[in-house]
């Protein structure tokens, strides 16, 4: 494939972002264009819910310096959201009225929270988090210990509780599920229950919520599917996230039965000159043979670095193995791989009443995945293990050196 004289970002986040660093990177010469829907220039979302949540800080981590895009030539267009791709002519539409013409399209337009449908979620006090300006509301929401109502016991659910209990809200966890992250399974998830009822949240578990009520001066309460209700001053809806894949929707490209925009092991979709990174991207995973979505910061990081060699001509299959991290109050831990906890064995080296331990799973003898909580000296091994196909023993795992084993 010939070089392209120009590529065109849609989504201005971090998987975009590193795209169009990793261009000029690489070499490439010609003109790049970078369209982002927010005010904002690109930054990262886990401070979000962490330090920025804390009050530890007014600023998330930017990918990069304010004048590292005029430096190298990108054209960083902020407040201008795509609003159609015309795949024949090669062209992007924005809000603004701009026509923006491409050789190569990268789409990267992440996520956006999924809503409850319920009376009541419109109301002054409930709120979602996916962006800075949405951070910074939420943590002035949390001053004066309201009390805070958290529905959905997942990873923004859980840090955004752990940072509002830090501040001395009142704070109540709310899931249909029996317990926070139950996507881990039922032994993590206990430690994870545990590390947050150790820090004085409260629990309303296994059950939905109906409505959440209240008036124009905002919201006072969330009415639960047994009929009861729980006071709130302050409600966070962190239910998920569903990939915004109304553009390519509308384009007419593939999307994935598993959600997001279908990508084959390049990030290329199914128009050819146009590719997807991030959140959005459902892509054919060479490791498992299988069509994989992450929403994790690691991969919109290393798939948007990735992506731009293509984009510039080379067709390289992307396959790394999902990483994930997460820190709340005195725990922090890391994810390598990809687990299915109902079938995998789970194989424990360390103290989970302790919170410092490996957790592996298993299938068939190869690791899946590990998980590391306030451990820090095994990554490359806990990685390696992930990344190897040799086969291991529950023994091993538990017991040996990680380095040594094949
Ligand atoms: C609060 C929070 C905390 C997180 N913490 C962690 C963590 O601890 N560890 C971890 O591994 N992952 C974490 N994640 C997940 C991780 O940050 C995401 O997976 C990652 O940011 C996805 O990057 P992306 O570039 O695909 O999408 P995004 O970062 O969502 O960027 C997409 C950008 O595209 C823009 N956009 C959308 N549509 C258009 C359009 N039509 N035109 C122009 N622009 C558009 C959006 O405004 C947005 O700025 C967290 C996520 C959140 C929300």
């Amino acid at each position: 494939m010939s070089e392209p004289k120009r590529i065109v970002i849609v989504g201005a986040g971090l998987a975009g972002a590193s795209a169009a660093a990793a261009l000029r990177d690489n070499g490439y010469d010609g003109e790049i264009a970078v369209l982002g829907a927010e005010a904002h220039r690109p930054y990262e979302l886990p401070p979000l819910s962490k330090r920025i949540l804390l009050g530890q800080s007014d600023e998330p981590d930017w990918v990069r310096d304010a004048d590292f895009y005029s430096g190298h030539d990108i054209d960083l267009r902020l407040g201008t959201g795509a609003t159609r791709v015309e795949l024949g002519a090669r062209v992007v539409q924005d809000a603004r009225g701009g026509r923006h013409s491409y050789d190569r399209l990268l789409l990267a337009t992440g996520s956006q929270p999924r809503t409850l449908p319920v009376r009541g979620v419109d109301l002054p006090g409930v709120y979602s988090l996916r962006t800075l300006d949405d951070a910074l509301a939420l943590r002035s929401a949390f001053a004066g210990s309201p009390r805070v109502v958290v529905v959905g016991t997942g990873w923004i659910g859980t840090e955004a509780a752990a940072a509002a209990r830090q501040q001395g809200a009142e704070v109540t966890m709310v899931d249909v599920l029996p317990g926070p992250l139950w996507v881990l399974g039922p032994e993590i998830s206990e430690v994870f229950a545990g590390l947050h009822t150790e820090h004085g949240v409260q629990w309303r578990l296994g059950s939905g919520i109906t409505e959440l009520t209240g008036g124009p001066s905002g919201v006072t309460g969330v009415r639960l599917a047994d009929g009861s209700e729980l006071p709130a001053d302050v409600v966070l809806v962190a239910v998920g996230a569903v990939p915004r894949v109304d553009l390519a929707h509308a384009a007419g490209l593939e999307l994935a039965d598993e959600g997001g925009v279908a990508v084959d092991a390049s990030l290329r979709t199914s128009a050819p000159d146009v590719y997807a990174a991030g959140d959005i991207a459902a892509q054919w995973h060479p490791r498992y043979g299988r069509r994989v979505r992450v929403e994790h910061w690691a991969n919109a990081k290393n798939q948007g670095a990735h992506v731009a060699a293509n984009l510039a001509g080379g067709q390289e299959p992307y396959t790394r193995s999902p990483y994930f991290f997460t820190d709340q109050y005195d725990l922090g831990c890391e994810y390598r791989g990809l687990a299915d906890p109902s079938r995998d064995e789970l194989v424990v080296r360390g103290d989970l009443g302790k919170r410092e331990f490996t957790a592996f799973w298993l299938r068939e003898g190869q690791v899946t995945a590990a998980m590391n909580v306030n451990m820090w000296d095994d990554g490359d091994a806990l990685q390696a293990l992930v990344d190897g196909e040799a086969k291991v023993t529950p023994e091993q795992l538990r017991n040996s050196d990680l380095a040594a084993l094949p």
